[in-house]
């Protein structure tokens, strides 16, 4: 039985590919709800304990990664990034901050993605995901049903938590415009 008021993550990952078992260098959260950011969470992980866990990486995606610029590399590739058993830690204490396991609603972009990832690098450290399956939520099924036009970007393309805020923002916008209340 779902327990309320349900509690909103908005969350958007940077991978080293597309696939379930990609390789996630940085998670950023928001924690919203029908009008607010209230709180939000940035974690940067190194590729290589992310590979020694067994997650993977696409050749296409890491030569994509080399296109892009400076600011959005240096989003997770940088001194804060911790292994991922601590990363992973670390964003289930954030989670926790605000929410139980099945008041959790984690918001992906994509039905396939985000969160399939993220349940699949839990599983890969020996976690179970931390938050009931039936609370999974798709922005992007949100975005292309709900149109609004162009919503304002904010901060640096690709940079997790400036998307994960923009993709708040934009599901801020369609609920207002459509008179759409969060449950
Ligand atoms: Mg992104």
């Amino acid at each position: 039985m779902i327990q309320y008021p349900r509690r909103h993550f908005m969350i958007d990952l940077e991978t080293m590919g597309l696939k379930p078992t990609s390789a996630i260098v940085s998670i950023g959260c928001t924690f919203f709800n029908q009008t607010e950011i209230l709180d939000q969470f940035h974690q940067p992980i190194t590729l290589q304990s992310c590979l020694d866990a067994g997650l993977t990486q696409d050749q296409s995606t890491v030569e994509w990664w080399s296109r892009q610029s400076v600011d959005a590399r240096s989003s997770w590739d940088n001194e804060n990034a911790v292994d991922l058993n601590e990363g992973l830690l670390r964003f289930v204490h954030f989670l926790r901050l605000h929410s139980s396991e099945k008041t959790c609603c984690p918001w992906g972009n994509g039905s396939d993605f985000d969160i399939v990832l993220l349940v699949n690098a839990f599983d890969k450290i020996g976690a179970d995901a931390p938050w009931k399956f039936y609370n999974h939520h798709c922005f992007r099924t949100m975005k292309n049903v709900f149109q609004v036009g162009d919503v304002p970007r904010t901060g640096t393309y690709h940079s997790a938590i400036d998307d994960a805020i923009t993709q708040t923002k934009h599901l801020h916008r369609i609920l207002n415009t459509y008179s759409i209340q969060l449950t």
